[in-house]
């Protein structure tokens, strides 16, 4: 039996007051009965709805919508209102919403949140409130809170430091923990730190919505972090507490000091990661050369370059290498060229993986001295992967791996159609960015996308499952491996190094309960293994239906 066979539940609110509560709200679909029975008849149109017929009508709204923006907007709309109703929708139109309800469409959101704002959700917690954050933690009216997002706004995806605007980020991640691993929403806490913005463009803005003042820095900083921290392990004792979009210099630091300290991963380098692991052990299907056996050249040495180096060095080493050769088969360049020991000013985040080699400048020099398997851009830059570039890897490899992980996709290294072109069909390619299929050479292409939403739901989903104490590597790479088996041999013909995302639901199943097979074996979860582990999962998965009140 899952948690939502049973419809009824008894609730306290009546009349306007429940139309007004989203968890609660069913809009039209409330029936004859519960409109007598609730002191709402009357407050209705007549007809009752089914939830099918509200999705129509829906549908027929969002796509009336002359503009991205305005379809978001729309659906945060129906969030408000109706929250049951929202995540059906979302839930059956993942590849056409999650574009809107996240990057690329929930950047621009981010950047005009103060001009579009209707209504708060979430927690806001400023500089202001040092000394009583774990008071305000309190105001939550939710007692069950099983994941938090949490930014700074310092570095909201491509676009920088975007203050108390950030927020609509952890609202995003959220939405998705739940259509694509069924957390409940219920269980969802989005926060947004405003710790103040160096963004002048925000501070001059009437409408800005946060605290307009330089960032809090150094001790000051570290010191309202721990204290959120802290508050959170007491307030909220078994939610995971993911880190998001937090500037490169606080984003490494802080993960290395909270890691095995509380139950937390930071998304944009874990979860980064594991998707990209994931796409390279499905590459390595196609190519024939074991993970172990690649060499990966790195175009960016940023959170996601290094969060997907560690991951693979990680997996490497599974497989039976040791650490300095798994970090042998990882090279990085980044804006300076190639990421040598020489090479005076390094930051620490990069020292690791800075290898003993004279200094080259350019891209194609590198790939013909390094003679890498695969190259993966993660610099932001586009076009890097030019026609030359990309030839120079189809001379060098039979299956050369391209990945173009940069976002939205006008920062993409190259398109899936270059890709494809320029290395006369051979590339086995994926995108941080949706690509159409391409028609070359009397064959159709799928591209993959390495989309963390494959990751971090089902951990998230895992974690609460087992009641982990921690999140550990070894939970994302048992994430990655899931992800990877769940791409089937039909995907791999289509050059698809990840599954459809129509199948999101039960891949993050999948996820979830490798995460918690972990949490199990090394006694990090809480309480005894249930016999039926898959199932004891999926019984917590949310479904979108509609409760019976009466
Ligand atoms: P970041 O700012 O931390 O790092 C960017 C890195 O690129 C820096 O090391 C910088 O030195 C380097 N760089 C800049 N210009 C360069 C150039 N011309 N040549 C080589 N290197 C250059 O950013 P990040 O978080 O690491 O993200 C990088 C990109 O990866 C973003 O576009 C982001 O959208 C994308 N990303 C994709 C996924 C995904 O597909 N799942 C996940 C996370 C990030």
């Amino acid at each position: 039996m899952t948690m939502n066979a049973t419809k009824d539940m008894k609730i306290n609110l009546r009349g306007e007051e429940l139309l007004h509560d989203p968890t609660l709200n069913k809009g039209t679909a409330f029936t004859e009965a519960e409109r007598e029975a609730l002191g709402i008849h009357g407050l209705l149109p007549p007809r009752v709805c089914t939830q099918g017929e509200q999705v129509r009508r829906v549908m027929e709204n969002y796509h009336s919508k002359p503009n991205d923006m305005e379809k978001f907007v729309y659906l945060t709309a129906l969030h408000d209102r109706n929250e049951t109703l929202y995540f059906r929708v979302l839930m059956d139109n993942m590849e056409e919403m999650m574009p809107i309800v996240y990057t690329p469409t929930v950047g621009k959101a981010c950047q005009s949140y103060g001009h579009i704002f209707r209504r708060a959700r979430g927690m806001f917690i400023s500089k202001w409130d040092r000394g009583r954050i774990r008071q305000v933690l309190r105001n939550w009216p939710a007692p069950e809170v099983g994941v938090i997002v949490v930014t700074d706004g310092e570095r909201i995806l491509g676009l920088g430091d975007l203050g108390a605007n950030g927020m609509g980020i952890p609202i995003g991640k959220l939405s998705l923990y739940t259509a694509c691993a069924g957390v409940p929403p219920t269980q969802c806490l989005p926060i947004t730190l405003d710790v103040g913005t160096e963004n002048t463009d925000l501070i001059e803005d009437p409408l800005y919505l946060g605290i307009s003042q330089p960032r809090l820095r150094g001790e000051e900083y570290d010191e309202f972090i721990d204290e959120f921290v802290t508050a959170v392990q007491e307030v909220f004792p078994h939610a995971v507490l993911q880190f998001e979009d937090f500037a490169n210099v606080n984003a490494f630091r802080l993960l290395r000091k909270y890691r095995d300290r509380v139950c937390t991963f930071n998304d944009d380098i874990q979860g980064t990661g594991a998707v990209t692991l994931a796409g390279l052990l499905s590459a390595a299907r196609i190519t024939g050369t074991p993970l172990h056996e690649q060499k990966v050249l790195f175009v960016g040495a940023g959170e996601a370059g290094i969060g997907i180096a560690d991951t693979i060095v990680a997996a490497m080493m599974e497989e039976g290498l040791r650490r300095h050769e798994a970090m042998s088969r990882c090279w990085f360049l980044d804006s300076k060229g190639l990421v040598v020991r020489d090479r005076p000013g390094l930051e620490s985040h990069k020292k690791p993986y800075a290898q003993a080699h004279e200094p080259v400048a350019d891209l194609k020099s590198v790939i013909e001295e390094i003679r890498p398997t695969a190259i993966i851009g993660v610099s932001g830059r586009p076009q890097t992967f030019t026609r030359e570039i990309l030839s120079t890897m189809a001379a060098i490899r039979e299956r050369p791996i391209v990945f173009a992980l940069s976002n939205p996709t006008s920062k993409s290294e190259c398109t899936a159609t270059q890709a494809y072109r320029w290395t006369a069909g051979r590339a086995v390619f994926a995108s941080g960015s949706p690509f159409p299929a391409v028609e070359f050479d009397n064959r159709v292409f799928v591209p993959g996308q390495g989309n963390n939403a494959y990751i971090f739901p089902g951990v998230g989903l895992g974690v609460i499952a087992s009641r982990a104490r921690r999140v550990t590597d070894e939970m994302f790479l048992a994430a990655a491996r899931a992800l990877a088996d769940a791409t089937s041999e039909h995907d791999l013909a289509l050059g698809r190094v990840y599954p459809p995302l129509r199948r999101i639901r039960e891949v993050s199943a999948s996820i979830a309960t490798a995460v918690a097979r972990v949490a199990y074996a090394r006694d990090l979860a809480g309480g005894p293994e249930p016999a039926d582990l898959e199932r004891h999962v999926r019984e917590g998965m949310y479904e979108p239906v509609y409760r019976r009140y009466v």
